[in-house]
Formats: C-alpha cells, sequence, structure tokens
C-alpha cells in the first residue's frame, strides 16, 4: 500500500471550505507540485521545510502545466507515523464548492495521486496499526450519528472501550489454552495441574462476562440503529394526537372521522438523545373497505417488524371488542399501554386495563416501580413493559411515555457512560454469541470430566472469534467488508 491516495473528505455541496485530503509516502511531492505558497504564485523554495510543525499554509493550487489558479486554499502537509493513517498526510483546504473541489482533485490525481476508494483512510489506519477493527467501525458510527446517544456511544467504542474488554477476555483465554497447553503437553512434568473442576470454574467466569457483554447489545443496536415504535390503536384514540405530541410538531392528520390515517406515517426523531423511528399506523379494524384493508395490513407489517408498540387506548370509554381486535394483531410482541383521553370522565382504571389484559391471556405479572419519579409508568415482566396515562387534549403523560421509552432502551438502567462498553454493532453481537457457544460447549465437557483436549479446541475456536471484533484474526474478506460500508474520503 505504498501508493499515495487522494479524495474530497467533505461533503459535496454548498459550505465554507471543503477540505481534500492525500495519504501515502508521495503526499508532499504532489502537494508540492500543485500548491504554491503566499499571493506570488512562486512556487516552493527547493529543500526549504516549508511545511515544519505541521503549520497551515496560505496560498494557491495552480496547474503546472497551464500555471492556471484553480482556488486559493489553506495547505498542511503531516509527516507519519503520527497521522490518521500512518502515512505522510497532506489537506488542502479549498472553498466549500463542488467546482473548486473537483478541479483540485483532478489536479492531484493528474499529479501523481489515485483517487482513494470508499473508506481507504481508515483502512489504512487499521493496516498501518493506528486503529483496531472496532475502533474503525466506530468512525462510520461517528459519521452517520444523528443523536447524542449514539455520538457519545461511538467515541467511547474509538476510545477502545469495547476493544479493552474484548482484549482482556482475550488474555484471559490465552492464560487458560497455556494452562491447558501445559498439561496436554507435560501431563507428568511440575506444571500446575489443572482439575476440571477448575477448568470449569475458569471457563464459567469467562463466559459470565461475555454474556455481560453481550447484553448490551440489545441497548447498543437500538443506540445506533434506531428504535423502531410502531403507534397502534382502535381509531379514535388519539394516536396521530400522539405522535404529534411526540415530534412536537403538527405533520400528522388530527380529524373527528374515523380511520382517516390510511398511510403509514413515519418520523425519525431524538428523543432524550436516542433515536427512534414512530410509525403512526392505520387504525386497526374489522373492515371490508378494500382501501382500509391496504391500511389494516400495512400496520400488521409494521408491528411485525417493530421493537416496541405504542397501543393506544381511550380511557374514556370501555374497553371493547375493537381495543381486543388491535391486541390480537400486537400478539405477543412487547408494548406499552397507553390509556390516552385520560381527562374524560369515565376513566378507565389500571386495575380494569391488566384484568381485561388478562382476559386474553396477555399477562402482567412482575409490576413494579420505576423508581422515585414513578408518575403512573409502571414496568412488567411479561405483557405490557408499562403503563402510562396521557390526556393529549391537556397536554399531560408525555414525559411519563418518554420515561418508560427510556427505560426500556436502557432497560431500566441510566444510559452508559464513562468506561461502559456498549455493543452496538450486529457484527460484535454475532461474534460473541459465537464465542459464548464454543465456550459453552468446552464448559459442558469440562464439567462431565471429560479430557482437557476437547475443551481445547472450543477454547481456540472462541479465542479467534473474539479476535475478529477487534481484527486481529480477521482475514482480509471480513476486513474488506467492513470498509466497503464507509463513505468516499473517511
Ligand atoms: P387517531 O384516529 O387514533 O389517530 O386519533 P386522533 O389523534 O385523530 O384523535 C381523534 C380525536 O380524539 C380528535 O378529535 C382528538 O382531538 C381527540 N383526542 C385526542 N387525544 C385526546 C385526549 O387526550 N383527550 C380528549 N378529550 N380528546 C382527545
Amino acid at each position: 500500500m505504498s501508493d499515495t491516495v487522494a479524495a474530497i473528505s467533505t461533503p459535496l455541496g454548498e459550505g465554507g471550505i471543503g477540505v481534500i485530503r492525500i495519504s501515502g509516502a508521495g503526499s508532499r511531492a504532489v502537494l508540492e507540485r500543485v500548491f504554491r505558497p503566499g499571493k506570488g504564485g512562486a512556487a516552493l523554495r527547493e529543500g526549504a521545510d516549508d511545511f515544519s510543525g505541521r503549520r497551515m499554509r496560505y496560498g494557491r493550487v495552480v496547474d503546472p502545466e497551464s500555471g492556471d489558479t484553480l482556488d486559493e486554499v489553506l495547505a498542511v502537509f503531516m509527516k507519519g507515523p503520527r497521522t490518521y493513517t500512518g502515512e505522510d498526510t497532506a489537506e488542502i483546504h479549498c472553498h466549500g464548492s463542488a467546482a473548486a473541489l473537483r478541479r483540485v482533485l483532478t489536479l492531484t490525481l493528474r499529479e501523481g495521486a489515485r483517487l482513494a476508494e470508499a473508506g481507504e483512510f481508515t483502512k489504512r489506519a487499521f493496516l498501518n496499526g493506528r486503529l483496531d477493527l472496532a475502533q474503525a467501525e466506530a468512525v462510520i458510527d461517528l459519521i452517520r450519528a444523528k443523536t447524542d446517544t449514539t455520538f457519545d456511544a461511538a467515541i467511547r467504542q474509538l476510545d477502545g472501550s469495547l476493544s479493552r474488554r474484548v482484549k482482556n477476555l482475550r488474555d484471559r483465554l490465552t492464560d487458560l489454552l497455556a494452562l491447558v497447553a501445559a498439561n496436554l503437553d507435560y501431563p507428568e512434568e511440575d506444571v500446575e495441574t489443572l482439575a476440571p473442576r477448575d477448568l470449569a470454574e475458569h471457563l464459567s467466569s469467562i463466559s459470565d462476562e461475555i454474556e455481560k457483554l453481550n447484553a448490551t447489545s440489545h441497548t447498543g443496536r437500538i443506540v445506533r440503529e434506531g428504535l423502531r415504535a410502531v403507534i397502534a390503536g382502535k381509531p379514535n384514540v388519539g394516536k396521530s394526537s400522539l405522535l404529534n405530541a411526540l415530534l412536537r410538531e403538527s405533520r400528522a392528520i388530527v380529524t373527528d372521522v374515523p380511520g382517516t390515517t390510511r398511510d403509514l406515517i413515519e418520523e425519525g426523531v431524538s428523543l432524550r438523545g436516542i433515536p427512534i423511528r414512530f410509525v403512526d399506523t392505520a387504525g386497526i379494524r374489522e373492515t371490508e373497505d378494500p382501501v382500509e384493508l391496504l391500511g389494516v395490513a400495512a400496520s400488521g407489517d409494521a408491528i411485525a417488524r417493530s421493537d416496541l408498540i405504542l397501543f393506544v387506548l381511550d380511557a374514556g370509554r370501555p374497553l371493547d371488542e375493537a381495543d381486543s381486535h388491535v391486541l390480537s394483531h400486537i400478539g405477543d410482541r412487547r408494548f406499552i399501554a397507553v390509556l390516552n383521553k385520560d381527562d374524560l370522565p369515565a376513566r378507565v382504571r389500571e386495575e380494569e386495563l391488566l384484568a381485561w389484559l388478562a382476559s386474553f391471556g396477555v399477562g402482567s405479572a412482575g409490576l413494579r416501580d420505576l423508581g422515585p419519579s414513578d408518575a403512573g409508568a409502571r414496568d412488567l415482566a411479561e405483557g405490557p413493559i408499562a403503563v402510562v396515562r396521557t390526556s393529549m387534549k391537556e397536554g399531560r403523560g408525555i414525559s411519563d411515555l418518554e420515561d418508560a421509552l427510556e427505560s426500556f432502551v436502557f432497560q431500566g438502567g441510566a444510559p452508559p457512560s464513562g468506561e461502559s462498553a456498549l455493543v452496538t454493532n450486529v457484527r460484535h453481537a454475532d461474534l460473541l454469541e459465537k464465542s459464548l457457544s464454543e465456550i459453552g460447549d468446552g464448559l459442558a465437557a469440562a464439567r462431565r470430566g471429560e479430557a482437557i483436549d476437547l475443551v481445547e479446541i472450543g477454547l481456540r475456536r472462541a479465542w479467534e472469534l473474539l479476535g475478529e471484533i477487534t481484527g486481529e484474526t480477521a482475514g482480509a474478506d471480513i476486513v474488506e467488508e467492513v470498509f466497503a460500508r464507509f463513505c468516499l474520503g473517511k
């Protein structure tokens, strides 16, 4: 990878500035051919260290063949290896128009650079040992982050929070493997003997640790990809009003005529820093109307693809068959019961709701308070995960609903912070899962008192799987796949 690559690293559009990045052994040569310092446009002095100390220099990009000035710029050269890619790197800060960036890029390509592939700068950083694979993946997440929680999780991953946990697990496996190998190779010698019971103990402790890490992937996936929450309920219970309140802007139609929201309305928001995509479904009801049937079918699909359902009920009227029809669509999926219209006199009480749910076989065991700020939102072990009372008319209950959503995302705990590692990436979760199963097999064998060489294979495999997270044991195909998801210029 000794060739020199260049790309536009800022988005193409209009902006104050746009940056061209060049990396590789020839960076300085390319920069010197296209850059003329100051206003005069004289070539850089031969041998003079015009770019020492990584100082930004003002000047022009001039086509050395035609002598034409292409743009007025600032440029900097950074000697490797203490750069992002680990190689010599240059940046040219042009005016942020597509025209300026394209012509300057084209010139650098003519003067010795090759167009960088998507993610190639970060891939070079990985191959040069500046970042491990999990850290490189955090870079994509940083670029794509739309909310604070997503960004914070990516920053911690870039900082190595996940990599350190994985490394620690692999170190423990290495120690154990050494012990196993010593026992296999020199059983008669004076080595620390490994009784099956001790082996099982070691394995079970490592397995617990992996499980703990893996348990963060529920929150992690939502933090990275967003929570899909479907708003479901019979017509006229206040679904659109609820969506509006959640979005804090009026986009969904609010009317008195049942069944007007036939098409699904989807809105992505950042709620307390959590990315959430709300889907407002058509009112689900039994109908013969073919158009409405399509809406009901779309709602069913949306429910099936959701992480969580906001099941909206009218607290002003007795629960009825139309509600149970919606419940049948929800099936065994997790939901928050939203008792809306809590301002009306004939209010459905929580006990009534729970008894009603129980009559359809939906459990409500494990009711417990969410904490000192409990204001109606409750956590249930099965059936609804919370019951929240709201009045869209009086603007009440939205923050309780937000509490319940937050509690679902963070599984009742606080948003992760500081050193805590969060598994946000499905690739990592999958590898943790597989390594758990390898260690689980080894553990079972050890518990049965089987020969330790049987256990060794699983241990080695788990060690390799964990290494794929940080990239130490990842093959070229995995590396290619990871970087293929990057954008140009990163
Ligand atoms: P959807 O069909 O479920 O989407 O329900 P809408 O949001 O369109 O609301 C239906 C009707 O109920 C509208 O007239 C709303 O103004 C009214 N509504 C919504 N929420 C409340 C509430 O909390 N209290 C009262 N009294 N009326 C509400």
